[in-house]
């Protein structure tokens, strides 16, 4: 199910495009607005946190995401880099881009991306 709402990217998430909040994929933008990246591999980033957040049962992938957040942060990474190397978001960076993704990937992959590295593109939830 997918939100659009623009307000709630205005001061609490001001960069971020999307966040996913199972079942809903909230953007801060609709369709036609987005510019810089598809909309299609914007909305397949999102449904691969969906997947993750189902199973690890939600609660835990919120958990998880801000412990691997605040461990990438003790290891000296700044906010940024804290944030793209939680491997959550390795897995859907990495496969953003492939819409049949989900329909091959095995489940809890997001375990194989634990593994840090460098960051460089803009910021999603
Ligand atoms: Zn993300």
């Amino acid at each position: 199910m997918i939100i659009i709402s623009n307000k709630l990217f205005t001061k609490l998430l001001k960069n971020y495009t999307g966040i996913s909040i199972f079942p809903f994929i909230i953007l801060k933008y609709g369709k036609d607005d987005f510019s810089t990246q598809p909309y299609e591999i914007i909305v397949n980033h999102e449904r691969i946190h969906l997947r993750q957040q189902l199973e690890t049962l939600v609660i835990f992938f919120y958990l998880l995401y801000l412990i691997f957040y605040i461990i990438n942060r003790i290891k000296g990474m700044r906010h940024y880099d804290a944030y793209r190397n939680i491997p959550f978001e390795r897995e859907s960076y990495i496969n953003e881009k492939d819409l049949n993704y989900l329909k091959h990937r095995k489940f809890w992959n997001w375990v194989t991306f634990s593994r840090s590295q460098p960051s460089e593109t803009k910021s999603r939830t």
